[in-house]
């Protein structure tokens, strides 16, 4: 069968590989679409944390079941969602069903080899039924799931009023579960095509670049209230640090943006407004769930949102394209037959 490796920063090659053989408790999976992420761009890079070369990427996986290997739950065909995460269920974390953040988390595609190939074996406890749902969506239920995530632990209600920082992947999705929720939302990017996206594609009314008006064009928005939830989904440490001046008194900050080293927040400032400044990593179980729902009903745009597609045979050649900024890129799609 085909890999894909990626041997070190900037360099992939495509291999043929023994097709796995499916232990006890895994299935064997057919690989149909893997969703590029931040993090594949930044492996790439070579600028991610913790990351060690040669790596198979790939965590936003649709797949099909080509071997049940015994399963009561699965047969030959089903389409399933992969979730990435494969947490421990003995650390404190996960005994308290905070399997986002087990101690011993390793991501596929991160921490160990993910589904850039043509088969994989998994664990069919890491698998979700897709119900009915196209390849495009099943590989668009991550990304979109920590975006979830950020969104149930800031607790948005109804009529609220959330600023979203960045107009990638994560923050696209962080807009549209805020909207369901009930809240008004408005986003801020640098790039003003960005804006225009999310204006048309996703119904912002509201945009704001960090421009010199940036603080008067907040209290327009909010008529003088700031916001009552700020994400950051820009990992940038000026984001990340500028993030509790927009936000309320009594309002919630949540970090979902990872960035490399330390943040510096003005205690006075934070401490007046009695902010609660939350972390928001990855996704569980429940938010992939509620994802799928949400897909299942159409309300999310994923054609729009899947803005370039690569077949797998072009990786190897056409995947630095991908990184480049003039190509307006939101979500890259590898696709296999
Ligand atoms: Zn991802
Ligand atoms: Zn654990």
């Amino acid at each position: 069968m085909k890999t894909i490796i990626c041997e070190k920063p900037g360099l992939f090659t495509q291999k043929d590989t023994t097709t796995p053989q499916p232990r006890q408790g895994e299935v064997l999976l057919r690989i149909k679409r893997i969703g590029v992420c931040g993090t594949d761009l930044h492996a790439f890079a070579g600028n991610q944390a913790y990351f060690t070369y040669p790596r198979i990427l790939g965590h936003e996986l649709a797949a099909v079941i080509e071997d049940p290997n015994g399963s009561s739950t699965w047969k030959k065909g089903d389409k399933v969602v992969v979730i990435p995460y494969i947490h421990c269920g003995k650390c404190v974390a996960c005994l308290q069903g905070k399997t986002n953040c087990c101690t011993r988390l390793q991501v596929l595609g991160v921490h160990t080899d993910g589904g850039m190939q043509e088969y994989f074996a998994l664990s069919e406890e890491l698998l979700l039924p897709a119900e009915n749902l196209s390849f495009e969506e099943m590989a668009i239920v991550e990304p979109l799931a920590v975006a979830a995530h950020a969104v149930k632990r800031a607790k948005v209600e109804k009529g609220e009023q959330v600023l979203v920082m960045g107009c990638g992947p994560i923050g696209i999705g962080i807009m549209v579960f805020a909207k369901l929720a009930g809240a008004e939302v408005t986003a801020l990017d640098i790039n003003e095509s960005r804006l225009k996206f999310v204006r048309k594609q996703i119904g912002i009314k509201n945009t704001v670049l960090p421009s010199e008006s940036l603080h008067q064009d907040i209290e327009k928005i909010t008529k003088g209230k700031l916001f009552n939830a700020v994400f950051d989904a820009t990992g940038h440490k000026l984001a990340l640090e500028s993030g509790p001046e927009y936000m309320s008194h009594g309002g919630r900050f949540l970090l979902v943006g990872l960035s490399k080293g330390d943040l510096v927040f003005n205690h006075p400032a934070i401490h007046a407004k009695e902010s609660s400044i939350l972390c928001s990593r990855n996704a569980t179980a429940g938010d992939f769930q509620e994802v799928i729902a949400v897909l299942k009903s159409g309300d999310f745009p994923t054609d729009a949102f899947i803005t370039h597609h690569l077949s797998f045979d072009k990786v190897v050649n056409e995947f630095a394209s991908l990184t480049q900024p003039e190509n307006m890129v939101i979500k890259g799609m590898v696709q296999l037959s």
